[in-house]
């Protein structure tokens, strides 16, 4: 079977066509500025990449798009929508309703149209994004995958916030967590190459990305998370500050005369490795700014570090111990020198990196040292085939 993943945003639409058994991507694409104009990049496997512009109103046109070129006779890699078996959505709020991926029915859509609240700019996008394939493929299943379940295992210590309860009773304002996917099949792979069972092992798995988040994964199920409410909490990010003293928004509030909108602009786009480099939010240019020896670009990558470290050492203490640490995502993967810096906080935990595995890291592989108390693996993630796997195991 065929699983068509679709990750929708408000203005833009990810796809990938997955070949369930062989989990071979057939192809894969966006759909940009969607409502302003629209363009379509479209790579078949093995073939060149496409781009074309074409008018996209809504996500309706995208997604008939994406199905001419999945079904083009040229470049295309299917006959036609009858080799689709499955849809499967990245939900990005699940709030407490969805512990684990759903088929989509009238009354998930209710249901998720009732976490709105608490994702205003992302759920709406993704329920816009199935309402899109039901009108073009009314007799495919359709699955959602939800970036909050995985995390929806924590206990109230770790998900309830220092505030009046009435708050969590009457708006759900708790701890959620994101990128459950990718954390729940980065844990999973790193037991693998542990050689322990799943629900015997301890992993943190940090996911640093433009947006970044670490989990505490204890005996298979998720115990504690970076995110809260919203992504913007936890660890220094892209353009996200994390972590602030709370009371900073009042002072910055007054100080620059901004309202709570322009407070939450500052630290949801103007913070993190781009306020502090006053560079860039991409690492790659803090690491090149940083060789030529700009200090904002140092000390950017510097506070990133040790931010990631003192969760890491939180989470070690919050299970008691850690099996395995596995970096993912953009940075995670690619950057030898956080793992490094990272690692070099975490000696108490009986960690010793292996330099030269650190600097050529492929896929999944273990960085630590043989002597290392704790395994260090590196575990490229991929969202898109948990979600497929997801969506065949439900249909
Ligand atoms: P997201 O999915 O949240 O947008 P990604 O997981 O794609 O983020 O990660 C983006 C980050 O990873 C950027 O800071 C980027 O600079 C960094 N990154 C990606 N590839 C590399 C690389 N080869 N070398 C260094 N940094 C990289």
């Amino acid at each position: 079977m065929n699983v068509l993943v679709i990750n929708c945003g408000s203005s833009s639409l990810k796809f990938q066509l997955i070949n369930a058994k062989s989990e071979e991507v057939l192809a894969k694409g966006i759909c940009e500025r969607i409502g302003i104009d629209g363009r379509l990049t479209y790579q078949p496997e093995g073939g060149e990449k496409e781009k074309s512009e074409k008018a996209m109103p809504t996500h309706t046109e995208a997604i008939q798009f994406v199905i001419e070129a999945l079904t083009n006779p040229e470049t295309g890699v299917v006959n036609s929508l009858d080799e689709i078996g499955a849809v499967g959505h990245r939900m990005v709020h699940g709030g407490e309703k969805f512990a684990s991926s759903v088929v989509i029915t009238d009354e998930v859509k209710k249901a998720v149209e009732e976490c709105n609240d608490l994702a205003p700019l992302h759920n709406p996008a993704n329920l816009i994004g199935v309402a899109a394939c039901e009108n073009l493929m009314p007799n495919t299943p359709m699955v959602a995958v939800f970036d909050t379940a995985f995390h929806q295992t924590m206990p109230p210590k770790a998900y309830m916030y220092g505030l009046p309860y009435e708050y969590y009773e009457k708006y759900k304002v708790r701890r959620y967590g994101f990128h459950g996917t990718s954390h729940s099949f980065v844990s999973k792979r790193a037991a693998e190459l542990l050689g322990k069972a799943y629900d015997e092992t301890k992993t943190i798995v940090c996911h640093l990305g433009n947006g970044a988040s670490i989990s505490a994964v204890k005996d298979g199920k998720c115990v504690d998370t970076s995110m809260g409410l919203t992504p913007l909490e936890g660890l220094v990010m892209g353009t996200r500050s994390g972590d602030i003293d709370p009371a900073i928004m009042e002072y910055i509030a007054k100080k620059e005369d901004l309202d709570i909108a322009g407070v939450m602009n500052v630290l949801n786009k103007k913070s993190g490795l781009e306020g502090i480099s006053g560079l860039s939010s991409d690492f790659r240019d803090l690491t090149a700014g940083a060789k030529e020896g700009n200090k904002r670009a140092i000390a950017a990558i510097e506070v990133f570090c040790y931010r990631v470290a003192k969760y890491v050492g939180s989470y070690a203490a919050a299970m008691n111990g850690v099996d395995a640490i596995a970096f993912t995502a953009g940075i995670g993967e690619n950057v030898g020198l956080v793992r490094e810096k990272v690692c070099s906080y975490l000696g108490y935990l009986g960690i010793t990196l292996d330099a030269e595995a650190n600097a050529k890291s492929g896929d999944d592989c273990v960085i630590s040292a043989a002597d290392s108390k704790v395994k260090v693996a590196v575990i490229p993630t991929n969202e898109e085939l948990a979600i497929c796997r997801e969506t065949v195991a439900l249909v």
